[in-house]
This record gives structure tokens, sequence and C-alpha cells, in this order.
């Protein structure tokens, strides 16, 4: 695999700079991603050549802001494999593209008496919105557990199925358990009985390679700054037949077509789904990061970061009373754990003073927590510039939590 660990670490400004004197170790990736130069410099650029109002004008700048916000939407389209761009809505992250599909796909096809499935494991935003949804809907919201290693058993979710199931929302990778879900089995078991499902790839997209024809998923929904790219910047991915059906998430803007005193009409896709101005430096940024992910390729991320997670697995199991929460053998690069009974807030402190950002506690996922019996965790996540080097400083740090607080 040619992977250039120190040619990468160059390219991200912040990981050289310091923390209480000690050099930076950032492992709280699965929170936010640290920005390569080339996403910085993109909003730089676009700031300095091209900064302007996107959509509405006939001036040079206008149109040419224009065509690169729908040249960034083309990218994103190949990217993840869709087969239009039309499919392809900006949101300001995974969190409100959640919120869109479950507000307008709930007005369109959600009933009383209506089930929405979704898994214990989800990040309140993939559980939260389907929660209130169903109460306002008056539906009913089935939760799907998890077995000892925090895997979701495809069996019980088909014992889950019948004719009120209207959709099934979970998450591609856990934020807090790492599990892999078998998404594609899920959706094709699914799709036998007629029923959409939503992934949730906030963890998903920075870390496999996606394709969402293969997957065959209904929606797919994203953050930008968990890759690579700015905050305030996020997709949501949905089959056209079920977008075009859905009524609009927010009004004003591009995605008005006429407006008349007693009635308006919509845009065409996927402006429907896009009000008021857009977040166009943003999306510049998302466009340079996922230049750089295709550069790098998203196959040998995967391979260089599973390395990292065994190499980090077995180091982190010669600790005695360390537990790991998530212990699947299909997992993405983050471990969970907590040292013995130590708070994980204490134990963060103090890994903290040491230089390396992990974070602890509940990580937006109390359903799961309270289901583990648990306040929190320690969370080490890790992306494609971390080395093993660094994982070998976190043992040390925790060996010292365990010195220190035992
Ligand atoms: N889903 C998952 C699995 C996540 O990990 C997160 C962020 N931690 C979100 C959704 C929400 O993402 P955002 O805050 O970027 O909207």
């Amino acid at each position: 695999m040619n992977f250039n660990i120190e040619r990468i670490r160059a390219d991200f400004p912040i990981l050289s700079r310091e923390i209480y004197k000690r050099p930076l170790i950032y492992f709280d990736n699965a929170a936010s991603t640290q920005k390569p130069r080339q996403v910085i410099d993109a909003i730089r650029q676009y700031y300095e050549h091209d900064n302007c109002n996107i959509h509405r004008g006939v001036h040079y700048l206008s149109v040419k802001a224009t065509e690169a916000y729908e040249e960034a939407r083309r990218e994103i389209m190949q990217f993840i494999h869709a087969r239009n761009t039309c499919e392809i809505i900006f949101t300001k992250g995974a969190t409100e593209s959640l919120n869109l599909v479950a507000s307008s796909f709930g007005k369109r096809y959600v009933r009383s008496g209506d089930e929405v499935i979704t898994t214990i494991m989800e990040h309140h935003s993939n559980f939260v919105p389907w929660q209130q949804m169903c109460i306002e809907r008056g539906a009913t919201l089935r939760v799907l557990g998890i077995n000892e290693s925090g895997e979701i058993d495809p069996g019980e979710l088909k014992g889950l199925l019948n004719e009120k199931t209207r959709l099934i929302a979970m998450t591609h990778v856990s934020n807090v358990l790492g599990t892999i879900n078998p998404v594609k089995d899920i959706i094709a078991m699914a799709h036998q009985h007629d029923i959409p499902v939503l992934i949730d790839g906030a963890q998903g997209v920075s870390h496999l390679p996606v394709d969402v024809q293969d997957l065959d998923c209904d929606f797919y929904c994203f953050s930008g700054h968990k890759m690579y790219a700015p905050m305030g910047t996020g997709v949501l991915y949905g089959k056209e037949k079920y977008l075009e059906e859905m009524p609009p998430y927010q009004l004003g803007g591009e995605m008005i077509k006429d407006v008349f005193l007693d009635h308006t009409t919509f845009n065409e896709l996927p402006f429907k789904f896009e009000a008021g101005t857009p977040n166009v430096e943003g999306v510049m940024g998302l466009h340079a990061a996922i230049l750089y992910l295709k550069e790098l390729g998203m196959d040998n991320i995967a391979a260089y970061e599973d390395q990292l997670l065994k190499y980090a697995t077995e180091k982190l199991s010669g600790i005695s009373g360390i537990k790991f929460y998530g212990t699947s053998s299909h997992k993405a690069s983050l471990i969970s754990f907590l040292i013995g009974d130590i708070h994980p807030y204490d134990a963060g402190m103090i890994i903290d003073k040491l230089g390396i950002a992990v974070r602890t506690g509940h990580h937006c996922a109390m359903p799961l927590m309270d289901s583990l019996k648990i306040p929190g965790t320690v969370r080490a996540s890790f992306a494609f510039y971390n080395t093993m080097d660094e994982v070998d400083h976190l043992v040390t740090a925790i060996c010292k939590v365990k010195e220190m607080l035992s």
C-alpha cells in the first residue's frame, strides 16, 4: 500500500502544534476530523477570488460561484456513486439531513398506527428525529437491540418487519461501538417487503468506500466535518422517487419557483430542499476534501485504518482492567473503553494533560449507554494521519491513569 504517512501529516497544519508542550496526538476523529491545507486553501481561494451568492445572478462572479457549487455536487455524486445530481442535497450536516427526512418523509408517508424501525446504537441525531416524528404522527418507534459484541441481529430485525413498517433508519457505523452494520443485507431484506432504508453515514463515508447504488439504500446522510471538510456542510442522498414525492423541509430562496398571493410552486430537485443562501465556501472545502480522499483512495484509507485498529486493540488489550465496548469483528477504526471503575471523565482529563485528545461521555447515544448500564466511555477514534507510535503513547497514558487513580 502506497501510504506516505509523513507526507500526509504534513498536509494537516494543526498536527504539528503542541498541547501542554507535547506534540498533539489527535484521537477525536469521530467527533470531527482535522483539515488538510488543500481544504483550507480552497476556502481562502473562494473568498479571495470567487465570493458571491449563487444561482440568482447573471454577472461573472455569480455564474462562476454557481458553476463551482454545481461542480462540487457532481463530484459528490461520483464519490458515492449516485445516479444523478438531483439526488444530492446540500445540508449543514448529518443532523440536518436526518431531520429533513424525518420531517418530510414523515409528513408524506407516515400515518397513525404505522411503525418505524431504528436501533439502540444510534446517535441522538438518528434517534430523536424519528422518536419525535412518531409521537407527532401517532406512529410507533421499534428499537432493535444488540448482542454482547455490539452487533445487531438481522434475524431479529426480520421479525420486526410487518405491513405497518414505513422505514428502517440505522447507522452505517456506530460512533460508540465502531460496529459496521451489515447494511447491504438489511436493505435487501427490507426491499423484499418494499420498505425503504435510511443509512446514517456520518461515521461511514470517511472510513469506507460507499456506493449508494450497490448498497441500494434509499437515503444516505453524512457531515463534511467528519470527512476532513469544513463544519456546517453535509449531504443528503435520496432516491429521486422519494425526494420527488416528499414536501419541502424549509421555505424561501432557491427552493421557490413562483409565488402568488394565495399559493407557491416549488423548484425542482435538488433545489427544492435547499432553502436560503447555502454554505458556498464550505462546499468548496468539501469538494477539496473529496478530491483529497480520492487521491489517497478510500480502499487504502480503510486498509491503513484497519491496521491501526488491530494494532491499538492488541496493545490496549494488554492493559489489565480495561474493558472494551464494541468487539465486533467488523469494526471501523475506533475503540471505546473503560479502565476498571475509573470514571471516563477523570481518565479523559489525565489523558488530555499528556497531549492526547480522546472523547469521554455518552457520545450522544444515551439509549445505548442506558442499555449497557454505564455513564459513558473513553473513545479513541483514528484517522489515516494517526500512527502506531501515537497509539503507543495512548497506552502509556492509560497506564498513567491507572497509576494515579486506581
Ligand atoms: N450520526 C452519527 C453516527 C454521528 O457520529 C454524528 C456525529 N457525532 C451524527 C450523526 C451527527 O453529525 P453532525 O453533528 O455533524 O450533524
